[in-house]
């Protein structure tokens, strides 16, 4: 089995498993390494009376400020207490609300491995919410991997997560096809820039489970990235309960090898360890 890099507690505001019964569920796989990276979004890390903004929804929740203390205090604690490598992570929503916040978040001691996500784009919800026969599918994606680009140019994450995301319901969910190659080059320069900066990308193995049926990105984008001299890959099944922790972990990594990678890693204190696969 190899580490999984992404997986989520009940300090996300989606999830109800508790840290130690996800502790365990990787223990019984016999991971190697295993990483918690709780949802911190950015466009809403202070109290609501900054942003002068009523939640839009009952899951929009503000102050995610606390719940990084708690995240971090909680996996410092766990890391005693297990066996197996407890990669202390943190999935950064939407740095691109507050870059200068991002990066100093990033440089956190106690922090191992950041990926950075778009789960919302401006003035809009999480893609989850959107009504996609309502949405302007393109023009959304259009935006999105603007952004991403955007995103990949600053250095406040060590890998990018599931960069084909919005798939998973415009596709996935509302059975819209989507052809990347209108996206192609926004992409191809996202991997430029992550590879010329020492970062990644993960895969992540979410989709498998899900309607979308393929992991994001697929095999096509991520022979593009190992293609161009991407190196540095991580793995993740994004479970938000115990029973999904190494969901599909080693179908990616088997995909990963057909696309030519070698190895993959997981981070500590920011930095890749290796992994034959
Ligand atoms: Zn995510
Ligand atoms: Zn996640």
């Amino acid at each position: 089995m190899y580490p999984d890099c992404h997986t989520h507690t009940e300090i996300s505001p989606d999830s109800a498993a508790s840290l130690s019964a996800m502790i365990r569920q990787a223990e019984k796989l016999a991971m190697p390494a295993y990483a918690v990276t709780d949802h911190i979004e950015l466009c809403r890390y202070y109290p609501q009376g900054y942003y002068q903004s009523e939640p839009r929804n009952e899951e929009d929740f503000f102050d995610y400020a606390a719940r990084w203390e708690k995240s971090m205090q909680q996996n410092q604690l766990a890391k005693g207490l297990t066996d197996l490598i407890l990669i202390n992570g943190i999935e950064l929503g939407e740095p691109n609300a507050d870059f200068g916040l991002a990066e100093s978040l990033y440089q956190d001691q106690r922090l191992d491995f950041v990926i950075a996500s778009l789960h919302e784009l401006p003035e809009k919800l999480d893609f989850y919410f959107l009504d996609y026969q309502q949405e302007n599918s393109k023009q959304l994606l259009k935006e999105y991997f603007q952004i991403l680009l955007e995103i990949s140019c600053h250095s406040c994450f060590d890998v990018l997560g599931h960069i084909t995301y919005p798939l998973r319901y415009i596709t996935g969910d509302a059975g819209i096809p989507v052809d990347l190659a209108d996206y192609r080059d926004m992409i191809a320069e996202c991997f430029r820039n992550v590879i010329a900066k020492g970062k990644g990308i993960e895969l992540n193995t979410s989709g498998y489970r899900q309607k979308y049926q393929k992991p994001f990105p697929d095999a096509d984008l991520l022979k593009l990235y190992h293609d161009m001299g991407g190196k540095i890959l991580t793995l993740g099944s994004d479970a938000h309960k115990p029973e999904d922790v190494g969901g599909g972990i080693m179908q990616g990594a088997e995909l990963a090898k057909a696309c030519g990678f070698t190895e993959i890693c997981y981070f500590l204190r920011h930095q890749p360890q290796w992994i034959k696969l």
